[in-house]
């Protein structure tokens, strides 16, 4: 008789533990996860697929003015926001079965119900007890915000694919990805958007002109950037919000959205009495192939904090399985991960920032393109792309590719295979572009930048 309930068991129902899970049983282990809020986790709940379903609703605003310029009279038109928000809901449940299946015929067991380490070979859920050869923890993350008078006034990215109706006005709190890409998202809809951020330009982390583009294009869209500023305090007023930043200026609003980022998900989980050990910032520390301080037992996803982006926990879950149910190690590979932010115009970008290739190569060459898309000479949008290219100088390889600007995340995907490869710029060079595109401009950039 097997020593374990289970060979595998998975906490956390979201992509990492969901595609972890899944291989692990396809390669014949004894697998069983648990889920205590619904299947298909952040990515799929309460992140990325209802915020990209929200960014295409809110850009037919645009779409519609733009439709002038190619002739087309476009009668009055009007956003209803419980019928986004039903559609949205309706999508999201059919995707929440889907996980479901997905788990069921993979041979998985579900436990939609909280799990808890109690030793390191047993997982308590509710009041029973299971116990396993091997545990991986794939708990995510959730979202943390400053202390402030009245935060508790602000809602989070958990609570805003969830509102019964459109606030008129909303304040965004962050500079990131959440940030921008609501404060587009509502500005989209026709909400006034304040957007409070505490650095000097937007998307900390990204190339810096990257996010001067982007702070430059989402002020000319109506959305007001109170740069290098935090809240102080939030209060209730007239029916309303108070907020307070911190040079005493006041602001009315309907709505606070605290994206102020996300820490991992570690309370009452019981690592302390585990010895799983964790870092400052509350992240379960691991090696290459996701193991934690003590054997048996694993991380993957956001709950590691190392890149914090679902398809890097399905690669993280992937490795997990094939190196421990597969006989096939795989140590798992965070180099030239590609991201994208939806904001409004949105962002693609991939490998080195200029700085940190500057110091991580001393000598680079840059590529940069600022113009105006096609799209754009007709509907008279003041709206431009900046695409950018970086090359190591000696070894001539692309190290860094960013674009801002219609269509950047689509554009990214298929550049990012070349990156990957360590493709160099005389390969750039000798791709046909396609024209007329935007993407042909990564192709036929010639002289570096001074
Ligand atoms: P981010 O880390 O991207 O942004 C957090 C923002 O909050 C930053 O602007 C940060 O400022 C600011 N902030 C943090 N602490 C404070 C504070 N004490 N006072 C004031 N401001 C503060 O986190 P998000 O919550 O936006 O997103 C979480 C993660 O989820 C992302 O990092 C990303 O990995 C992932 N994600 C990915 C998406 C995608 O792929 N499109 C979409 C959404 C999320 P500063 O920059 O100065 O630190």
């Amino acid at each position: 008789m097997a020593q374990y309930d289970y060979d595998l068991f998975v906490i956390g129902a979201g992509s990492g533990g969901v595609r972890a899970s899944r291989i692990s049983a396809g390669y014949g282990a004894r697998v069983g996860i648990c889920e205590e809020s619904r299947v298909g986790g952040t990515c799929v709940i309460r992140g990325c697929v209802p915020k990209k379903l929200m960014v295409y609703a809110a850009h037919f605003h645009e779409d519609f003015e733009d439709a002038r310029g190619f002739g087309w009279t476009v009668g009055e038109s009007r956003f209803d926001w419980p019928t986004l928000i039903a559609n949205k809901d309706k999508e999201i449940d059919r995707l929440n079965g889907v996980y479901k299946s997905l788990l069921s015929n993979a041979g998985v067991e579900l436990f939609e119900t909280r799990g808890e380490l109690v030793d390191a070979h047993t997982v308590r859920l509710g009041d029973r007890e299971v116990t396993a050869d091997k545990i991986l923890l794939a708990v995510g993350g959730w979202p943390s915000a400053p202390a402030f008078p009245g935060v508790e006034l602000g809602i989070t990215s958990n609570e805003v694919f969830h509102l019964p109706t459109q606030p008129k006005r909303v304040v965004v709190y962050g500079g990131g990805y959440i940030a921008v890409e609501f404060a587009g998202i509502f500005q989209g809809m026709g909400s006034q958007v304040t957007q409070v951020y505490r650095g000097p330009s937007l998307l900390r982390g990204f190339d810096q002109d990257v996010r001067d583009t982007l702070t430059t294009e989402i002020q000319k869209k109506g959305i007001n950037v109170a740069l290098s500023r935090t809240i102080s305090r939030a209060e209730k007023h007239d029916g309303a919000l108070r907020i307070t930043l911190d040079d005493g200026t006041t602001i009315d609003t309907d709505l606070l959205l605290l994206a102020t980022g996300r820490a991992p998900k570690i309370s009452h989980l019981g690592l302390e009495r585990v010895g799983v050990e964790t870092n400052s910032d509350g992240a379960v520390v691991v090696d290459d192939y996701s193991q934690t301080s003590v054997e048996n037992i694993f991380a993957v996803g956001d709950v590691t904090n190392r890149v914090n982006l679902t398809p890097v926990a399905l690669m993280e879950g992937q490795a997990f399985a094939q190196t421990q149910f597969g006989d096939m190690p795989t140590p798992v590979d965070h180099k030239y991960i590609p991201s994208a932010v939806f904001s409004q115009p949105p962002v693609g970008s991939v490998g080195l920032t200029e700085d940190e290739a500057r110091s991580e190569y001393g000598d680079i060459e840059v590529y940069q393109s600022s113009f105006r898309p096609m799209k754009h000479t007709l509907s008279g949008r003041d709206e431009r792309t900046m695409m950018k290219l970086i090359v190591a100088a000696d070894s001539q390889q692309v190290v860094g590719l960013h674009i801002v600007g219609l269509d950047a995340a689509e554009m990214l995907q298929g550049f990012s295979v070349a990156i990957k490869m360590g493709a160099t710029k005389a390969q750039f060079d000798a791709t046909i572009g396609i024209h007329p595109t935007a993407a042909e401009e990564l192709v036929t950039m010639r002289t570096p930048r001074d």
